[in-house]
């Protein structure tokens, strides 16, 4: 693979980054991943708006314009010859001596990039529908920051699979906050899609974004509100939305089974819609 570090494309086994790199030290950094289908880049201007809102939030500077990202994306999906999977695309705070306190003003970020080939329209787990356990959410109260600090969801991520399931939901005060790498709905007895708001207790998907707007077009109706894990078990249908995973069914909470077992109509249905609307408007 070639992958991308500050502005030079390398074979990944020549990349190098620094052990006094903050990102490597501290979890100082932030991380986008867009979406590759059909060769094209999925809501790329969504995920570079959250990743300038992220190093703003973080008080990063990144001394790359938004063209020169995307001409970049571009670059590594033609040099990997990439039709479908992912780039990975990560800014740290750059390389200083280790101290808590921000390096000198003027000090470079890091911005790594790499692709990854995956099938994304054809899933497995879309198909099957995933099984989900809940937790408690006890992660800094910033996670509207897309920030490299994972270890929590990859604790989780363990520990579903430990148990025999695919993946956690978290909970803070009763209530679901969102899986540990996707947003997470229920769907009403009624076909109104429940979805708890953007506040500093969840990302703000970029799929969520667009699946507002795929829901508003084809008249479903999305509620965004909190929700509670009872209420979430007792649901007619539950999904979650990812950059990566797109729309994917949940089929069992906690080992309560979701209606029959199945991934349920209005999660399929949104599945399709969502990768059509992503094909059309992949740039
Ligand atoms: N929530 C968390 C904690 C995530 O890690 C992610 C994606 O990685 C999402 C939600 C979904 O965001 P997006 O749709 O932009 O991929």
């Amino acid at each position: 693979r070639t992958v991308y570090v500050n502005g030079a494309y390398v074979p990944e086994n020549e990349a190098k980054i620094s052990v006094f790199d903050r990102g490597f030290l501290f979890a100082d950094a932030v991380y986008e991943v867009t979406c590759v289908l059909d060769g094209k880049l999925v809501d790329f201007d969504g995920h570079i708006a959250r990743l300038r809102r992220s190093l703003a939030e973080l008080k990063m500077t990144l001394s790359v314009t938004d063209e020169e990202l995307l001409a970049a994306h571009r670059e590594l999906v033609k040099l990997n010859a990439i039709t479908e999977g992912l780039i990975y695309l990560q800014v740290s705070r750059g390389e200083a001596d280790r101290d808590f306190l921000f390096p000198a003003e003027g000090t470079p970020a890091t911005l790594v990039m790499f692709t990854q080939e995956k099938a994304l329209v054809k899933s497995a787990l879309a198909d099957k529908g995933q099984k989900i356990m809940t937790a408690d959410d006890i992660r800094w109260r910033r996670c509207d920051i897309k920030t490299v600090q994972l270890l929590y969801a990859s604790l989780l991520k363990n520990e579903a699979k430990a148990n025999g399931v695919d993946d956690v939901w978290m909970v803070l005060d009763g209530q679901v906050t969102e899986g540990s790498s996707n947003n997470a709905y229920i769907v009403t007895a009624d076909g109104t899609i429940v979805t708890r708001p953007i506040s500093n207790d969840i990302l703000a998907g970029i799929t969520r974004a667009s699946l507002m707007r795929c829901a508003e077009e084809h008249q479903i109706k999305i509620e965004e509100r909190p929700f509670t894990v009872d209420e979430a078990k007792a649901a007619k249908e539950a999904f979650t939305t990812s950059a990566t995973g797109m729309v994917v069914p949940v089929i069992e909470i906690d080992g309560v089974t979701l209606g029959d077992g199945k991934p349920g109509p209005v999660a399929k249905r949104l599945r399709e819609i969502f990768i059509q609307f992503s094909r059309d408007a992949a740039i």
